[in-house]
């Protein structure tokens, strides 16, 4: 379950905003049993340590977030740049408290997630074999991603894919929910002319990120807004993590190579990937790494995974079976699908265009949250409905300099 670390923003806020609907047997008290269509539950926020040995005390606050609690993995995760858009200051509340959040409704869409996972992709008994080992976890990553885009080769989806890379200076990475595609345009059905089998024709590729949705209604603006983020990250990181790819596009999707960090305009970004966090690319993976390889992926034959078994090796194997794809961009190639938890069926799907300038915006500035000693910014006067669920709004610093916010209904 852990493996779905993209869910808890879009689900926690959901729940939470079917809290605000019933805020009439809101009692203060977030520890309480509400009913929501139909289903009793017990709202309670778990409150589970992290990062032990990083204590409270140490962190007031000499050095930025990402030195306290990043650092030392060496990358920001897609949703460490998406939370902060809610509230920053709630997002450094359960940084520097220690503090991660769960709720039965999150565990809920953790099994949504399962559910759709298994539906394209079949869990394999693959394991980590070596756990001291720096490089086998990314490898495993990378086995993950032949899969996927063997699935999406042959059944034109594949589900939780694991992707990583450059958004100008931060490694990020993030597992996207949903890559699918689909013909380009309504003629390319069908092959008219016998060499189109040569050269058949691209095909549109779509991200989508899944949520559960508790209601019918349609989630509100911010909700919408953090997905929206969410999966331009997605198609940013995916469409940079094969510089090879096959791809048809006149659109302005990326940052341009010469926006991107200098070490990424010298050498390839996977070496600076390697570079980043100390892993050797060359490094042989060992015997057993490489017959769980075979066994697993079928697919692939045995000698490429022999002549292939590095972190390098196999990223090469991986890029090779992508430029299978032939790609286009199309309008409106990312989506929202919202997912009712009970039954598991789709409720609707949100469509939009990747906007680069959007997708920036938002990354200076959480960024600057996360790299530099600047105060993280709370909720303004037009979203306090985000503080009548929050469990820091009795102690919340930013309420209290804001004395004007009203935390009652309007
Ligand atoms: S009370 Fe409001 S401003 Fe304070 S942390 Fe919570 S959501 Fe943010």
């Amino acid at each position: 379950m852990e493996d779905y670390e993209v869910f808890d923003v879009e689900d926690l806020n959901d729940f939470l905003e079917e809290l605000d609907k019933q805020e009439s047997s809101y009692n203060n008290n977030v520890n309480s049993e509400v009913e929501i269509y139909g289903i009793t539950s017990n709202v309670e926020w778990d409150i589970t340590s992290i990062e032990p040995d990083t204590r409270e005390e140490d962190m007031f606050r000499k050095k930025t977030l990402y030195d306290l609690f990043r650092k030392r993995r060496g990358y920001l995760n897609v949703t460490d740049l998406v939370s902060p858009l809610w509230c920053e200051v709630q997002q450094e509340y359960y940084l520097t408290k220690n503090l991660k959040k769960t709720s039965p409704q999150m565990t809920k869409g953790s099994s949504v997630h399962q559910h759709l996972e298994y539906e394209t992709t079949p869990p394999t008994d693959r394991i980590l074999l070596d756990k001291a080992s720096k490089e086998e976890p990314w490898a495993l990553k990378i086995l993950k991603q032949i899969e996927g885009l063997h699935q999406l080769s042959m059944n034109g989806i594949t589900r939780e894919f694991p992707i990583w890379g450059f958004y100008k200076d931060s490694l990020i990475m993030g597992i996207i929910d949903e890559i699918s595609l689909g013909q380009q345009g309504k003629a390319s059905n069908e092959h008219k002319d016998i060499r189109d089998y040569w050269h058949p024709a691209a095909k549109d590729i779509y991200f989508t990120d899944n949520k559960t949705r508790f209601s019918n209604t349609r989630p509100s603006d911010s909700q919408v807004y953090q997905s929206k983020i969410q999966v331009m990250y997605y198609a940013h990181l995916f469409l940079h993590y094969f510089p090879s790819l096959n791809l048809q596009s006149t659109k302005p999707l990326y940052v341009k190579p010469n926006e991107l960090n200098k070490e990424t305009e010298r050498t390839s970004w996977f070496s600076s990937f390697f570079k980043c966090l100390n892993l050797d690319g060359h490094k042989d993976l060992g015997e057993k790494f490489l017959e769980q390889s075979i066994r697993t992926i079928p697919t692939i034959p045995e000698d490429e995974f022999r002549n292939n078994n590095s972190l390098d090796g196999l990223y090469k194997l991986c890029s090779k079976i992508s430029r299978r794809l032939r790609l286009n961009i199309s309008d409106q190639n990312l989506g929202i699908a919202y997912w009712n938890p009970q039954s598991q069926q789709l409720l609707y799907v949100e469509k939009f265009d990747h906007e680069p300038i959007v997708l920036e915006n938002c990354y200076n500035r959480e960024n600057s949250f996360w790299r530099t000693m600047r105060e993280p910014i709370g909720v303004p006067p037009n979203e306090v409905f985000k503080c009548r669920s929050c469990e820091f709004r009795d102690e919340c610093w930013w309420l209290q300099k804001k004395q004007t916010l009203p935390i009652s209904y309007e």
